[in-house]
């Protein structure tokens, strides 16, 4: 394998690399087409993490959708959850009777996404269901029923393809663990 170079020389790990993230985004863009075959899906994408996780994921569903972004967050820049979410909740948009679909980077204690099902599962869509591109093994804080996931990881804070700390590596086009 080439020497790391650029962004890349900051991980101490690549935990999954292009190439694997882009064959697993892909079978679960086949599942998501079967499962919701015959409908239109109302994606609920939380910005920023989840960004190229779902630019990948949905270019691949040839089925109809609307998608709704919306920013939650629990981090405030550090790596360690402080307990408490900030919604910003999109006014005027509708989820009543819809079925929709709520997509997330990654499920660490769960507080973000428990939140979020709580407010969506208030507007009584038809259905809801979560899907996240990591599932971190780790005891769960606040329960989160999954119908999706590209990989569980170990309980480790995780960079790349989204996913940030204090603002940066984003845009790595892997996902790793940080020297520290
Ligand atoms: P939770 O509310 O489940 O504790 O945390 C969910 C949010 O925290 C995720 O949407 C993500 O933005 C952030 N987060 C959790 N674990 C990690 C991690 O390992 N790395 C990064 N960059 N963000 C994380
Ligand atoms: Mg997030
Ligand atoms: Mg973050």
């Amino acid at each position: 394998m080439p020497a790391p170079t650029g962004v890349l020389t900051d991980l101490d790990r690549v935990l999954l690399d292009a190439d694997s993230i882009r064959n697993r985004v892909s079978e679960l863009a086949r599942q998501l087409e079967t499962d919701y075959e015959g409908k239109v899906i109302t994606v609920v994408v939380l910005m920023d993490g989840a960004l190229f996780f779902v630019a990948d994921l949905l270019r691949q569903i040839n089925l109809p959708m609307r998608i709704v972004t919306l920013g939650a967050s629990s981090y405030h820049g550090g790596t360690e959850s402080t307990g408490e979410v900030k919604l910003n909740w999109p006014s005027g948009v509708e989820f009543t009777g819809l079925d929709v679909l709520l997509l997330d980077d990654i499920l660490d204690t769960g507080l973000t996404l428990s939140a979020l099902r709580d407010r969506l599962l208030f507007e009584q869509p038809a259905s809801l269901k979560t899907g996240v591109l990591l599932d971190k093994k780790r005891p769960r804080e606040h329960d989160v029923p999954l119908d999706y996931c590209g990989f569980e990881i170990g309980d480790e804070f995780v960079v790349g393809y989204g996913m940030d700390y204090q603002g940066r590596f984003r845009n790595l086009p892997c996902i790793g663990i940080l020297k520290l």
